[in-house]
């Protein structure tokens, strides 16, 4: 078992099906924990306040930044998201892999101040599959839809600074790659300093 939980990142294009990969990833394994954002957005059509998403006013959003709860927050067509912080650390410390499912500028950020943080990309198959799920969710105006497409352009340019891709064509494949990619982190050197640590001092002693 590593030091503690793995810190991972999941972003990608709006209608990539991040959304939908994560609720089957925590459905399959129990080791997840899900980070809920703060949004000043408002909630789809199902979405439940504490679920997918704080829901709060502006007001309440600048208090959460004012009192550094946060850990990191960005803008994204027109609304500020936000990663709460105490859920975050006291996931990990209770040896959870958590997964922020965030959009590329904060991921960065959290990438800065942890920077074992494990960064993957979702993408649709081809941009035409992406419009037609985009469009498919019925949950956005025309004018969301385009503006959403517009920001997914800018993200292909800093797609490459994430390790991993995950095409998600097929739902349960990208799932089960997803989790392979994540569990493979809990072997990597950085994560088991406790290990090594123990492993010296006893080899000292014999
Ligand atoms: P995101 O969270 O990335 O914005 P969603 O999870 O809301 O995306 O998915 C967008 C739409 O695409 C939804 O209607 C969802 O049911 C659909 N979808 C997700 N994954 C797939 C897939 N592998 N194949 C076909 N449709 C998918
Ligand atoms: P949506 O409105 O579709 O739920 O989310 C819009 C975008 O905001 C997605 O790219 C999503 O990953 C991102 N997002 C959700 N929560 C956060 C957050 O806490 N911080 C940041 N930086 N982005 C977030």
């Amino acid at each position: 078992m590593s030091d503690q939980g793995i810190l991972a990142v999941v972003s990608g294009f709006s209608g990539a099906g991040k959304g939908t990969l994560m609720k089957e990833l925590l459905r399959r394994y129990d080791n997840y924990a899900l980070s809920v954002s703060a949004t000043t957005r408002s909630p789809r059509a199902g979405e439940v306040h504490g679920r997918e998403y704080f829901f709060v006013s502006e007001e309440e959003f600048d208090r959460l930044i004012q009192e550094d709860q946060l850990i990191e927050y960005a803008r994204y067509v027109r609304h500020s998201y936000g990663t709460p912080k105490s859920y975050v650390t006291e996931q990990l410390q209770a040896g959870k892999d958590v997964i922020l499912e965030i959009e590329i500028q904060g991921a960065l950020k959290v990438k800065e101040k942890f920077p074992d943080t494990l960064l993957l990309f979702v993408s649709a198959p081809d941009a035409a599959e992406l419009k037609r799920r985009l469009a498919g969710r019925g949950s956005e105006s025309e004018e969301v839809i385009r503006a959403r497409l517009d920001r997914a352009k800018e993200e292909a340019e800093g797609m490459d600074c994430y390790d991993y891709l995950l095409i998600n064509d097929d739902l349960d494949a990208c799932v089960e790659e997803m989790h392979r990619i994540i569990q493979a982190q809990h072997a990597k050197m950085s994560n088991n300093r406790r290990f090594i640590e123990r492993i010296r001092s006893e080899l000292a002693e014999c």
